[in-house]
């Protein structure tokens, strides 16, 4: 696993798949690239890292890749420290899996209601 410093994400294989950097072994300092959301899941990721003590930052950028390019939708940039990535994507999958709420979800879900 090599880091890219000019991406600021981790790859495999001989150099950085985005901009051909040789990169360099990761360090625990360094931010690496866990996804790229709409605003509205930056926000809602964000909140989840924050609430298993994961320190993220994010970048926006210039709207219309991949997935979303038919959106009209700016997305943002996440990053982690390299330490936390692997918990960061593991917590982001089981986000993303669940039903995503439409509004605040910030009610906590009843607890032992149904047998
Ligand atoms: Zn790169």
């Amino acid at each position: 696993m090599r880091y890219c410093t000019r991406c600021r994400r981790l790859f495999d294989g001989p150099e950085c798949p985005d901009c051909r950097s040789l990169g360099r072994t990761p360090r625990a300092e360094d931010w690496c690239l866990l996804s790229e959301e709409p605003r509205v899941y930056c926000d809602m990721l964000r909140d989840v890292l924050e609430q298993n003590g994961i320190p993220s930052v994010f970048a926006a950028t210039q709207g219309g890749l991949g997935l979303f390019s038919n959106v009209n939708m700016e997305l943002y940039r996440l990053f982690v420290p390299y330490p936390r990535l692997e918990e960061a994507a593991r917590l982001r999958a089981e986000l993303f899996s669940a039903s995503l709420p439409e509004e605040d979800a910030d009610g906590a879900p009843s607890e032992g209601g149904e047998d």
